[in-house]
């Protein structure tokens, strides 16, 4: 299978290049023939999206022999439009169109889309109010990289015209998202089905085995709350993941024994690669302490090692860090000692 031209793309439009109802190429021919007689029946026509940064025209539905069917501009059509560009803006389209249609269909409440912020420099992606406008909760679909402080940033002028936001993030690698697992214990997530346009939300937290994971429930599962949004079943969701957690921790073949030093690497990237830069600091300082009396000969590598997997495996904030662990001391030593205590006290 060629790779696609520039130019070409598997998203598009119906009926005006404003329009916000996103359609996906069939990736079977015949079922991509079958779309584009449906539209040429109904007098309908693609186009390029101007919501996502497109240029607006026209485009055909290509659905020949040789390639998987795709969305074609006119030869003379200029558009700066990537692929990535592309594929993550038409999906915060479909997604903010979903989450919509399920409000507005299954409450009384009202969406918005794409309302200007009080400074005018930024839009929220939905803002859900009832009808006497007294109560606002923005919803805000986070798909692309994002750090907690401009994540909080943004939150902050949102909430000059709202009561409640609530991030949704597509990936659970971004930033923002970390940090509120870290802050709250959880995030939430959403992703959509292109082709079918089924929606899922999901909360992103520790749920078992020290490890983070998502449990995902369809829309029809989740119900709108003036602080956000609910899903009754938590509790089963929670422990659906437990259980997915201690399987795959299970079935995770036994690692060969870990040095003192692996693990401190290992957690010092992994701190630094997705806490900010303060709550990294403090985690930092604690297996720091723990890594050099090992080297000193201060502490036994073994107790070192058993620390820093209780470390690993720990799923408090980093203020109870800082408080339990970190406390008033100042030198290593003292952190260890303290660490030490509260290890043996919690393992009791
Ligand atoms: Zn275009």
């Amino acid at each position: 299978m060629s790779t696609m031209r520039r130019h070409d793309t598997i998203y598009a439009v119906v009926g005006s290049p404003e329009a916000r109802d996103v359609v996906t190429a069939p990736a079977e021919k015949y079922a991509a023939r079958r779309m584009r007689s449906e539209a040429q029946e109904s007098r309908t026509s693609f186009f390029c999206s101007i919501a996502v940064g497109g240029c607006g025209s026209k485009l055909k539905l290509a659905a020949g022999d040789m390639r998987i069917p795709y969305f074609s501009h006119a030869p003379q059509a200029v558009c700066d439009l990537s692929d990535a560009t592309a594929r993550d803006g038409y999906t915060h389209l479909a997604i903010q169109e979903e989450l919509k249609r399920w409000i507005e269909g299954t409450t009384s409440l009202r969406c918005d889309l794409e309302v200007a912020t009080s400074d005018r420099k930024g839009r929220s992606d939905l803002v859900v109010r009832d009808a006497e406008d007294t109560h606002r909760l923005g919803l805000e679909i986070q798909l692309s990289p994002l750090t907690h402080a401009e994540m909080q940033r943004r939150s902050n002028i949102y909430l000059k015209c709202m009561n409640h936001v609530q991030w949704l993030y597509g990936h659970e690698e971004i930033q923002a998202c970390r940090s509120q697992v870290e802050r709250g214990g959880y995030a939430f997530r959403v992703r959509i089905d292109m082709e079918t346009k089924e929606c899922d939300l999901g909360y992103f937290g520790f749920h078992g085995g020290g490890s983070l994971q998502t449990a995902w429930r369809p829309l029809r599962d989740w119900i709108v709350r003036r602080n956000g949004l609910y899903s009754p079943s938590i509790k089963s969701v929670l422990e659906e993941a437990k259980a997915k957690a201690e399987i795959e921790h299970a079935s995770k073949p036994k690692p060969p024994p870990e040095t003192y030093q692996s693990i401190y690497t290992g957690l010092s990237e992994e701190y630094g690669s997705v806490l900010t830069a303060e709550y990294a600091a403090v985690r930092e300082r604690v297996i720091a302490a723990i890594y050099r009396s090992a080297r000193k000969g201060q502490l036994d590598e073994s107790t070192a090692v058993e620390l820093l997997v209780w470390l690993r495996d720990l799923t408090k904030h980093s203020a109870w860090w800082r408080r339990q662990l970190l406390g008033p001391g100042r030198k290593g030593p003292e952190i260890v000692i303290r660490v030490l205590e509260v290890y043996r006290s919690q393992k009791q």
